[in-house]
Parts: C-alpha cells; structure tokens; sequence
C-alpha cells in the first residue's frame, strides 16, 4: 500500500500540473499513468502536431525563397524523417518531464487506475498496487468520439493519434469535422502533397470561431487546395478499391467523395470507461465528470480535471484546473476562473482567440464596437511577406472593455497574449492604446485594431462616419 496526501489518475497536462502544484504545496503525491507521461497533449496531440507544422512551415519558406532572391533546388520531403523528428521532440519533452516530476518527490506509479473509494486507489500495473490517499484528483482526460455513421467505425478510420503515426502520406485523404483537429491535419497532409478533403456538419469551418477569422482562414485552406464541404451530414462510409467512399448530403443534395484514408475529428469524449465512477455515484452529464468552481466532484474529497470535465478541452485549460485541484486538495479555497482562455488554432497561417466573438457579444446585450487592422497594412507583416489575415478587437462601446481579440496571420498564437492579459485584467482599448508598441512588430496591428474601435486607428486610411 502507498500512502500519500494525494492521488492523482492520470499525467497529462491536468494530472501532472496537479501534481506539481500539490507537491510545492507539501503534500506528498502519487501519480497513475498507464501510458507515457504527458498525455495527448505531449504524445499524441499538441505537441507533435506542431512538430510537423514546423516541417511544414520551413517547406512552405523553402517553396516561396525564390521571391526572396534566394534560388533553391530540388527540394524534396522525406516523410518517415519528419516523423522521426516529430518522435525525437516528444521523447524528449516527455523525459524533461519525467525529471520535473522526480525533482518534486512525485512518486510516479505505471498502471491502470482505478477508484475504490474516496480515499483510495487500485493500480493494475506490473503487479497490483493500492494508493491511500486524503484526497484524489481525477485526470483521465478524452479519446475520439466516433462518427455516428455506418461504416464509420471500421478500424482503418483514423483518428488523430493514428494519423500521427502513418507510415507514408496518403495520396488523398478525407477529414471529417473541420474543428480544429480536422484544420490542422489538413493543412499538414496538403501542404506534404496529399489531395485534402474536408467535410464539415457545420455551415463553416471552426463553427465556433469569429465568421470574420474563419472567412479568412477558410479561403487559405482552399488555397492550398483543400475541397471543403460545409453543411455536410455523413451518412455512410463504405470500402472501395481506392481506399474509402464517404457518402454525404449537403442540403439534402446526396454526395459522395472518394478518398485512400479517412480521419475522424468530430469531437472527443471523456476516457472514464473503468474509472469506477458510477460505483461510487460520482455525477456525470453527457459522460463529463461533474465539477463544482473549486473542481471537486459529487464525491467530497475527489477533484477531477482537464477534458474530462468537459469546457474547452485545451492543455492551458486543463493546466489552470490542475493548479486549483491541487489548491483546495491542500486545504486552500481557491476557485477556477473561466473568462479569459486562448484559443490556438496552428494553421498557415495561424489563427486565434479570446473572448466573445462578435455574434457572442451582440448575442450578450452588448453595445458593440469592432476595430479591425488588417495585416496588409503593417509594415512588419509586409517585410515578412505575409499579409494574409486580420486583427478584430471586439469591445464594449459604453465602456470600452475588451470582449474579445480574433487574429488571422503569423504568430497569431503569440500576438493573443497582449491581449489576454488586457482582458484578465477587464483592461479597456485605450489601456492596450495608451501602451507604446514597438515598431515595426506584429504586435503593433493589435493596438492599431484597439484603436480602430474608436475609429482612431493611425495607420490606416481615415474611417467612413459611422463605419464600424
Ligand atoms: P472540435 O469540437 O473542435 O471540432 C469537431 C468538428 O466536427 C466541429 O466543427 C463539428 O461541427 C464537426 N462535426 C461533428 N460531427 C460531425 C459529423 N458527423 N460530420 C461532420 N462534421 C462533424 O473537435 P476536434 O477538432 O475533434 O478536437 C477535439 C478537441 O481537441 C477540441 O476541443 C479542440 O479544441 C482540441 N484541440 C485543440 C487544438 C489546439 O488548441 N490547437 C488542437 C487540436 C485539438
């Protein structure tokens, strides 16, 4: 038996943040993981999907020098090479990990958890092992949701993880759902020469993102020659020679496409099958694991975070609830707070968010203000040579309080953070205005776009009266 203060099923971002933030508070920790520490995000998902993006990224560098001036010859992709990388910077964030988590005392158990009751833990690893603990913090994180179709359940359909492990680019390759699993594949498999295919429910790709983002990133997509079908209700998939034909309606209109493989991103589901939740009462909704502000569950003394809790299933979501399982594990009253998470979508280029869009903040009873900048009107941007995109502050006009930030273009996932921090301090737009920016930077086309709610953007041909 292992005795500690607190037991925590599961290493991904929710469970070992948890684990740290225990263990600084002085408690003494066990962690559960089955598999390799680091959870979707650092094995299976974040992570190694922007390993290849990089690969990515420098190909499309690579392809485009020549209007730099700089001729370059023969390029070609080695696939198996990339994916070799892409392993080499999981294994080696994984094993940095694994020392943090050393370095704090954390004892580490491999094995399959399951919950006994409140104060303890069953583990099936190697041979059985029970945990004794005050309090258990819950972290099983999610697994793909299946597309509820026929035929969509046969085992050649892949999911992310399995498309993070094919041996060779499919020569075509269909997506199912164009969230933003099915985004960042498809600018992957595209851009390494695979003919993509995305087939959406929803009247648009990222159905929850700003319309004025989502145009910008869609028409990219397509671009690069990606067929997108919005609107599109898959009802059966069936086995041909080439691999897969998916049959769908858009409208009611009957169509079919053909592809060598299918990925499935329609969504993911809490992994709680064998968590022993139901024994022991621990309330759920649609499968997620029911949490009050401090985290913990129906069960007092046990926390539970991350995607299986449901909300944004982001790392940096999962990583806050972990610190604040921990907090109250500790015997602190602290509180998550929902109202400024990024949102990264690592396409080319990037997109993100945070905040209500500008359909959410009218929705919301808002007297909305809207600044736009758009990047072909920043000098950085045009030096890079990367124009393409927009930055959208949505506001509050009586007050001038940012709702929310939407940015299209490079390092739109850094760019967010000015914003973020302006809003998690309920930060105005002439807060973010009144700060200088240095120039020329990116970061400067979100000041202008600040300053553009209140029609006084400097960098930018003088507003119609009452445009906004
Ligand atoms: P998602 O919810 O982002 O997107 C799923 C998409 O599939 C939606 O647009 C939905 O309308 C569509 N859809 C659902 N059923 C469908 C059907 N039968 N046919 C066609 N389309 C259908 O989910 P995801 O892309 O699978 O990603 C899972 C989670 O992982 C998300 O919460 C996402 O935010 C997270 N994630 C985040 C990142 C990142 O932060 N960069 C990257 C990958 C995944």
């Amino acid at each position: 038996m292992i005795e500690s203060d607190v037991a925590i099923i599961g290493g991904g971002p929710g469970g070992y943040v948890a684990a740290i933030r225990a263990a600084q508070l002085g408690l003494k920790v066990a962690l559960v993981e089955k598999e390799a520490l680091g959870g979707t995000c650092l094995n299976r998902g974040c992570i190694p999907t922007k390993a290849l993006i990089r690969g990515v990224e420098l190909l499309d560098a690579i392809r485009n020098a020549e209007e730099y001036g700089i001729a370059v010859a023969g390029v070609s992709t080695d696939f198996q090479k990339m994916m070799a990388r892409k392993e080499a910077v999981v294994k080696r964030l994984v094993g940095g990990l694994e020392a943090v988590l050393l370095s704090h005392n954390i004892r580490i158990v491999r094995g399959v958890a399951t919950l006994v009751s409140a104060t303890e833990v069953e583990v099936a690893g190697e041979a059985k092992e029970n945990i004794k603990a005050r309090n258990v913090i819950l972290a099983p994180g999610a697994v793909s949701a299946p597309i509820p179709a026929p035929g969509a359940q046969s085992p050649d359909i892949l999911d992310s993880q399995a498309a993070l492990s094919l041996g060779e680019i499919p020569k075509s390759l269909a997506i199912i759902g164009a969230g933003v699993i099915g985004v960042e594949f498809a600018t992957i498999f595209a851009r390494l020469g695979s003919s993509v295919t995305l087939l959406e429910a929803l009247p648009k790709v990222l159905p929850q993102e700003d319309a004025e983002i989502t145009s910008i990133l869609e028409k990219s997509l397509r671009k690069i020659g990606i067929g997108i079908h919005t609107s599109a209700q898959v009802t059966r998939i069936t086995d041909v020679p080439a691999g897969k034909s998916i049959s769908f309606t858009v409208n009611g209109q009957p169509k079919e496409i053909q592809a060598q493989r299918v990925l499935a991103a329609v969504g993911r589901r809490p992994n709680t099958e064998g968590l022993g939740l139901d024994r022991l009462g621990i309330a759920t909704e649609k499968g997620f694991i029911k949490v009050n502000e401090r985290l913990e569950t129906s069960l007092p003394g046990v926390y539970a975070v991350g995607d299986a809790v449901g909300g944004l299933q982001l790392a940096h979501k999962a990583f806050a609830e972990g610190e604040i399982a921990a907090e109250n594990a500790a015997g602190q009253k602290t509180a998550m707070d929902y109202r400024v998470i990024p949102r990264c979508i690592y396409t080319i280029p990037e997109a993100a968010a945070v905040g209500m869009s500008e359909a959410e903040a009218r929705e919301a009873g808002h007297d909305v203000q809207v600044g736009r900048f758009p990047l072909a009107g920043s000098g950085k941007a045009t030096v890079l040579g990367e124009t393409r995109g927009l930055v959208k502050v949505v506001a509050d006009g009586d007050t001038g309080e940012i709702l929310g930030v939407h940015i299209c273009g490079p390092q739109a996932t850094e760019l967010i953070h000015e914003a973020v921090l302006v809003m998690n301090l309920e930060g105005t737009v002439e807060d973010l205005a009144a700060a200088i920016h240095a120039h020329p930077t990116l970061s400067e086309a979100v000041r202008e776009a600040a300053l553009d709610s209140r029609g006084l953007a400097i960098h930018m041909p003088a507003r119609r009266r009452g445009a906004n």
